[in-house]
């Protein structure tokens, strides 16, 4: 018999979304990262770099693509193909 015994609780991680600061699963929220300058999604949450979490709203995301909010956060300059990506990647499109 395996006995399968839960030694400790699982702590769930938790993100703050970047734009709205609502706290959620790390897992419900998708990771944006920067790569030498550039803003990449990583939908494993893995990539090495600076990053930042956007949750499922898509108002966060078109606010993400059309303010500031990731220049402060992530210290990135939004380029065109960066924003291509944004949209691409967001949960509603
Ligand atoms: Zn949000």
């Amino acid at each position: 018999m395996v006995n399968q015994q839960q030694t400790h609780q699982k702590h769930i991680p938790e993100r703050s979304c970047v734009v709205c600061r609502t706290k959620a699963p790390k897992r419900s929220l998708t990771r944006l990262v920067v790569i030498d300058g550039e803003l990449h999604i990583d939908p494993s949450g893995k990539m090495k770099g600076r990053g930042a979490y956007l949750c499922q709203n898509d108002g966060c995301w078109e606010r993400a693509m059309k303010t500031n909010v990731l220049n402060h956060a992530l210290k990135v300059t939004l380029t065109d193909d960066s924003r291509q990506r944004l949209s691409e990647a967001m949960p509603s499109s």
